[in-house]
């Protein structure tokens, strides 16, 4: 049995298999950017479904909210985006290939079994680590001085080019929580919501990640599923333990990871914002290891008394009990939606050696999703192309595509067609054959086991919603 290896070979997968392609490869491609194709998009729902059946539909204290990509940009000063959120470079100086500093320091380290962060330090403090170490590129080269860059992406919406400046600029969001902060007094006013409660909200965030080569795991526009949780600031121990603990059990139970593939890692210096801060973190093989797919962040009062001093609104909440005022502590559960769906085909995707119907040695590529993320869940395979056989399948099919995401399919040979959605995940084949005609059913195919069993048409809806447990 063989795992995914390296980005590479994920890359050329991912495209050949339609679920990734780079962004505007007619144009020579565009970096860091990418595009998901018809089994990527099915993937990424059935995630996006998971976290809000999750974290909304199975609780009664989360909302949802879906805000603008764009806020007033007085937002990012609020935040601390606009004088903070930097990444710091640094450029080999021969091959001019750039690098964030913190993670070649740090990759530099773990090349000697130190496995000390540089996670949140000043381009100052990370160039006196440099100059203490004498750390060079991977390529043994010396490195630029390391510079700090702002990670918000700007744009001139509503300017027009000739009076754009650094006073009307605005910033595409740089995360999705800030417009759940900025909906918090309305939520208040309008749904009556008493704490604790939960605003909840996926979509897409940008960022000017300096190096970008890490495939769908760092990308300059991506998607985010997050929660803030408003809480009394005395509950903060306990809610910050039992989300972790939700958290973790969500990877593990809803997204089919493996525990020892998933861990907690402790910030050891927090962001300006946190005051206790846990990444989820997944080992991926085609990154060399643990890398973060969630953050789980006590955020304080920090956003709440920053938006409400910047905006001049009141931003605190009375206690009907007590009589108490006072602005509520917030807990964040930030999840990136593309690192998710790179995580679950790391996990899943599997080469299998097998013995084909001939005797002879061969393998297979298949993708053991849990049967809920599976992007295809039935396949619907006519034996040939034959009027009848045809006319028989798309029978079958009209039967349980109101149910099911159903895919037709008579092209190649049935065996070629088996192989085609097991790596797509398909956890199911329906193939129509000649016999079908006169005994009215069909073979089953399940993709794990392999497994076949005849089932007559009628019983095809009973047996498909005890194998998905509907
Ligand atoms: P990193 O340290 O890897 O840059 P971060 O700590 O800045 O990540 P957060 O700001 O906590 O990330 O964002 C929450 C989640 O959003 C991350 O756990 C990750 O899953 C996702 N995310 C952040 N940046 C990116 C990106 N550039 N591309 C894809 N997903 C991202």
């Amino acid at each position: 049995m063989k795992k995914l290896e390296n980005l590479d070979q994920f890359k050329s997968w991912a495209k050949e298999a339609g679920f990734i392609y780079p962004s505007s490869e007619i144009y020579g491609g565009f970096a860091a950017i990418y595009d998901y194709g018809h089994y990527g998009v099915l993937l990424k729902n059935n995630i996006q479904r998971a976290w809000e059946k999750s974290i909304v539909q199975n609780r009664n204290d989360v909302v949802q909210l879906d805000s603008g990509i764009y806020m007033h940009p007085k937002t990012w000063v609020a935040s601390g985006h606009v004088g903070g959120f930097d990444d710091v470079l640094v450029e080999d100086k021969k091959t001019h290939k750039r690098y964030r500093a913190d993670h070649l320091i740090e990759e530099w380290f773990a090349k000697k079994g130190d496995e000390r962060s540089m996670d949140k330090k000043t381009a100052a403090e990370l160039a006196e680590v440099i100059k203490t170490y004498n750390i060079k590129s991977p390529e043994g080269n010396d490195i630029t001085e390391p510079r700090s860059f702002n990670l918000l992406v700007k744009s001139n919406l509503g300017t027009t080019d000739a009076t754009f400046n650094d006073e009307n600029v605005t910033y595409l969001r740089g995360e999705t929580c800030q417009g759940i902060y900025l909906e918090y007094k309305n939520y208040i006013d309008t749904l009556r919501l008493k704490l604790p409660f939960g605003i909840a909200q996926v979509g897409k965030a940008f960022r000017n990640e300096l190096v970008a080569r890490q495939f769908v795991f760092r990308t300059r526009e991506f998607e985010q599923m997050e929660m803030q949780y408003f809480h009394k600031p005395e509950d903060k121990q306990r809610l910050f333990e039992e989300w972790k603990n939700e958290r973790m059990k969500w990877h593990i139970e809803e997204m089919g990871i493996s525990s020892e593939n998933l861990r907690f890692k402790e910030h050891d210096k927090l962001i300006f914002y946190a005051t206790a801060a846990f990444d989820i973190e997944y080992n991926y093989r085609t990154l060399s290891g643990f890398k973060e797919v969630e953050g789980i962040h006590d955020r304080g009062d920090y956003d709440l008394t920053q938006h409400a001093k910047f905006s001049g609104e009141k931003l605190d909440y009375f206690d009907q009990e007590t009589g108490e005022r006072f602005v509520p502590h917030i807990m964040e559960t930030s999840v990136g939606l593309n690192r998710t769906l790179m995580m679950v085909l790391e996990e899943a995707w599997t080469e299998e050696e097998l013995i084909n119907s001939n005797g002879e040695k061969d393998s297979r590529i298949v993708l053991k999703l849990k049967k809920s993320l599976a992007p295809i869940k039935v396949a619907i395979l006519p034996l040939s192309k034959k009027p009848d056989l045809q006319a028989k399948a798309l029978e079958v099919q009209n039967m349980i595509r109101k149910d099911y995401m159903t895919q037709y399919d008579e092209t190649a040979s049935i065996g070629k067609r088996y192989r085609r959605q097991d790596e797509i995940g398909t956890p199911y084949c329906v193939t129509i054959d000649f016999d079908t005609l006169n005994d009215n059913a069909v073979t089953i195919r399940e993709r794990d086991t392999m497994k076949q069993e005849r089932i007559v048409i009628t019983e095809l809806k009973q047996y498909l919603m005890e194998k998905f447990n509907i």
